[in-house]
């Protein structure tokens, strides 16, 4: 771990605003556990993780956490139809609607991902490239769209002397360690009309749950000022910004977002603070997941006892960072638990808290009394898959019940 200085103002003034002392990862065939603590700079209201997971460390996390764990290549689908109603259909409107040029722009996504981002670009007649460090997600986008696409972690060296419109990220900029350098780096591969589009989790707005908002991976986390002033002290001008604050009707379907287009720019413009209100809003942000933590507690203290009196088998679905926090937090407890069930192969026939990690194949043979649902924003979409054996018996229990 390392000790770093705020990388939008340069000081070195921080106080810590939220810490987690063991943040655990399930990694499959082990369980990645890191102290985090996050600071806010005194100066300027940036965020982030201080002291920081080194180079390799993070290397290390990332190349276990590829979705390779989560998906089976043989079952990619050939085609998928462009979906204009998806998340990466609003970005890219929202680009357009915002660059004064939109004829045959040169795109390039740093983190492409499965290139569904990309896409439109593409299918829209414009030039794109991606680069993207899981080899899974690579070859998905390569094959099912046809991208170009490098696989690799981000090296300037690797578009050489290109230059592009357009240099996007999405919820990348939030894992950099040096956002500073990348945008210096991003500056000068773009023409000199260029813009960058970034998207990343609003911190405004930190959503509420058993899994803290700070994730161990997020080694920044932006609010619309900082990121406008990170942007502005790197040399760009923010043309456009939108939060889940704008579209309500967006923020149900996906938790708060910041989108913003900026624009290379000479002129200086203002570095704004946010030390005062983003300190606030997360000290108001840590009361209240205490007391969300508690009120679980107690309602899982008198489902305890009706478990124990009749004797029931207990599982919980989701075997990742929610249910550790959960036991973390003696909501759940290990003697509680028959087992986990998780939809990950990855994560099957493993041991997690000392109990199986099982398929939900396996659950009409485990026949368990109850289900806890351990998730926040698949709730509902695991609930449609366990509902099926209420109709045996089975009680399932929402943590959030929403
Ligand atoms: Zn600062």
């Amino acid at each position: 771990m390392k000790h770093v200085k705020c990388n939008l103002c340069g000081k070195d003034d921080c106080e810590a605003i939220f810490r987690n002392e063991k943040h655990e990862l399930n990694l499959g065939d082990e369980i990645f556990s890191r102290e985090v603590v996050n600071v806010i700079c005194k100066n300027c209201g940036l965020i982030y993780n201080n002291p920081q997971m080194e180079q390799d460390e993070l290397a290390y996390m990332y190349a276990k956490m590829t979705r390779e764990l989560e998906f089976d290549p043989g079952t990619a689908p050939k085609k998928e139809k462009l979906d204009q109603k998806s998340l990466e259909a609003n970005q890219y409107d929202f680009i357009m609607r915002n660059v004064s040029n939109t004829e045959k722009l040169s795109v390039l996504d740093i983190g492409c991902s499965l290139g569904k981002f990309l896409r439109f670009f593409k299918e829209n007649g414009h030039g794109v490239m991606g680069i993207e460090p899981s080899k899974y997600d690579s070859k998905y986008a390569r094959s099912v769209f046809g991208l170009d696409v490098i696989n690799s972690i981000f090296k300037k060296e690797l578009v050489e002397a290109r230059k592009f419109d357009i240099v996007a990220m999405n919820y990348v900029f939030e894992h950099i360690d040096n956002p500073m350098k990348m945008l210096a780096n991003i500056r000068d591969m773009l023409t000199d009309e260029g813009y960058v589009y970034i998207e990343v989790p609003n911190s405004e707005n930190p959503f509420m749950g058993f899994c803290d908002y700070f994730s161990i991976g997020h080694l920044y986390s932006f609010t619309p000022t900082t990121i406008t002033s990170i942007l502005r002290a790197a040399g760009f001008e923010e043309i456009a910004v939108q939060t889940d604050n704008d579209s309500p009707e967006d923020s149900e379907k996906t938790f708060p977002y910041i989108r913003i287009l900026a624009k290379k720019s000479n002129v200086a413009k203002d570095i704004l603070s946010d030390y005062q209100k983003s300190k606030a809003k997360f000290e108001l942000y840590k009361k209240t997941r205490d007391e969300l933590i508690e009120k679980t507690k107690i309602r899982f203290s008198e489902l305890r006892n009706g478990w124990q009196q009749k004797d029931s088998k207990v599982m919980v679905w989701g075997a990742g960072t929610h249910s550790s926090e959960m036991i973390k937090n003696r909501v759940l407890k290990e003697t509680d638990l028959y087992g986990f069930i998780d939809s990950n192969p990855h994560f099957q026939g493993k041991m997690f808290y000392g109990k199986q990690i099982y398929a939900p194949a396996e659950i009409e043979k485990i026949a368990p009394d109850c289900i806890v649902l351990s998730s926040q924003f698949s709730e509902n979409s695991i609930y449609m898959s366990a509902k099926r054996y209420e109709e045996n018996g089975t009680a399932i229990i929402k943590v959030y019940d929403q």
